[in-house]
Parts: C-alpha cells; structure tokens; sequence
C-alpha cells in the first residue's frame, strides 16, 4: 500500500500511478490538455506565458515538466551541468556558478602575469614589506 500526499489539492491518497489524488485526476487532466493544446498552436512558450494565457498556476505547469509529461525545447529545459537544476541560460545554475568562480578565485595564482609592465613594477609589488617588529629590531 502506498499512501501519498496529492500533489494538487494535498490530501492523502493511495498511490494511483499519477501524483494526483483521484479527486483531482479529472482537474489535472483538463489543466494538462489545455497547456498541451496551447504549447500545440504555440510551440516554445515559456511558463510564465502559458500561465498568462490559459489562466494554469505555473506550479501545474512545472509539475508536468518535472513529471516529463511537457518538454520544453531551448529556454527553460536546460540543465546545470553540475547539480541538474533547470536553468534558463548558460551550462550552470547560478548556486554552482558561484561556487565555480569563488573555486576558481582559490586557484588563481595570487600574482597574475601582466605582460609590458611588470608584475614586479606595479607599484604595491615595490613597496617594502616588514612588520613592525622589524623595523624596530632594525632600528635597534
Ligand atoms: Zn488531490
Ligand atoms: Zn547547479
């Protein structure tokens, strides 16, 4: 026996197969029809537009695209190369793309190659780097 939470309307009901309750079968079927019907006549529509034109909550709407019941083509099905979250643009979602560059900041040499100038004529590589115990033992 499997007993779930619906998906729509919350309520515990034993697993049908779907992630609906047998109540909210009939409803979710429609809802699924008309995105089907729409993305038909429109096809590529993002979500937000979905939702604007047929009135469907956009959690319904990424219901069926998580469930794999709507597939998406370009915008809004990419994946995060790195934790598979759906992302709108790029190969990373945002969270592993932070988390790259500040990976990256940490092997990053600390003293870049500049090229014409120097990296030893910049003017903070020239100044002269002593603690204060230095100095003061120097002036002993
Ligand atoms: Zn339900
Ligand atoms: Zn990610």
């Amino acid at each position: 026996m499997d007993i779930r939470n619906c998906k729509r309307c919350g309520n515990i009901y034993h697993y049908n197969g779907t992630g609906v309750c047998n109540n909210c079968t009939e409803q979710e079927q429609k809802d699924f029809s008309v995105v089907r019907d729409y993305l038909f006549e429109h096809p590529n529509s993002p979500a937000a537009e979905i939702n604007m034109a047929t009135g469907i909550e956009l959690k319904v709407i990424s219901r069926f695209l998580k469930e794999g019941r709507l597939k998406m083509e370009g915008e809004g099905l990419l994946s995060c190369e790195k934790c598979g979250e759906t992302i709108k643009a790029g190969r990373f979602c945002e969270k592993c793309l932070q988390e790259i560059q500040s990976e990256l900041q940490k092997t990053i040499k600390p003293l870049p190659k500049v090229q014409g100038i120097g990296a030893n004529t910049s003017p903070w590589s020239q100044a002269k780097v002593h603690t204060y115990d230095h100095i003061l033992k120097k002036k002993d």
